[in-house]
């Protein structure tokens, strides 16, 4: 579990996250939603160990994660970034670099290595682009490789900020999938989603971030009893008979 206790976190004097307390379990899909400049990569960076906080605590199976070598915190928690790095190195290098944390030095790949990084190009369905540069693919088939990548660091936590904003409708329902699948496979999966419909159809909690805030954090059931999700985005939300989820006109 990742606990957050009364986190505060910014950027020099612009303070942006307040006093946020909640907890990632493993074996549940969390959607972090909110408007924009609202702090949630902000957030996702603070639970990764890319931004230090400036009070408050993370603490990740039980151990302040401040406390956590670098490459002990990279094998517990993996990230996404919203923007990745093109270059031209093929899709298999790229999947293999997701095992650095494991290597030692001289870096070599062991036979469970490759095995690890073959098994996550295929859980992708990029194993007929495997040998291709990533400079050469469509904007989903790098995506579809930075995932692999995360996949292949094999973390009980995986963050992914805005995954499938860019991406078409097959994707999307693509990356569904796979997070239902690494959600059963016992993984926390947190994703920062721009899209509201995508985070209730498809996460086991939504965490809204309002102005640094949590303003709500919770099931999506609970969420049309409420009321925040509504206040933040403006919007009235409906959970139809047949258990989807509407945002119409207030
Ligand atoms: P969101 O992910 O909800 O869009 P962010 O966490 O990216 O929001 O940003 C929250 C606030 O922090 C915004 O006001 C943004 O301008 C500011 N911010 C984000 N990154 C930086 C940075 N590296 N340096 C200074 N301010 C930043």
């Amino acid at each position: 579990m990742i606990e957050l206790k009364n986190l505060c976190a910014g950027y020099g004097k612009n303070d942006v996250l307040k006093n946020i307390n909640m907890r990632f379990e493993k074996g549940e899909i969390v959607s972090v939603i909110g408007p924009n400049g609202s702090g949630k990569s902000t957030l996702v960076q603070c639970c990764t160990g890319i931004l230090k906080p400036a009070s408050g605590e993370i603490i990740i199976d039980g151990k302040p994660i401040s406390e956590y070598k670098e490459k002990s915190l990279a094998r517990t928690v993996s990230y996404l970034p919203q923007i990745n790095p093109v270059s031209s190195i093929t899709v298999r290098s790229l999947v293999m670099h997701g095992r650095f944390p494991y290597l030692g030095y001289p870096r070599r790949y062991s036979a469970e290595d490759k095995e690890i990084t073959e098994n996550a190009i295929a859980a992708v369905g990029i194993g007929d682009i495997a040998d291709k540069p990533l400079s050469e693919l469509s904007g989903g088939q790098q995506q579809k490789a930075h995932i692999a990548m995360r996949l292949a660091q094999d973390t009980d936590y995986i963050f992914f900020d805005e995954p499938i904003t860019y991406l078409d409708i097959k994707y999307q329902l693509e990356f569904a999938g796979l997070t239902k699948r690494l959600r059963d496979s016992g993984k926390a999966v947190i994703a920062v989603l721009h899209d509201i419909n995508a985070a209730f159809t498809n996460s086991d909690k939504i965490a809204v971030i309002d102005n640094g805030e949590l303003a709500f954090f919770g099931t999506p059931e609970s969420a049309t009893k409420n009321g925040a999700v509504e206040d933040v985005f403006g919007v009235k939300l409906i959970k139809s008979e047949f258990g989807q989820y509407f945002f119409t006109e207030k």
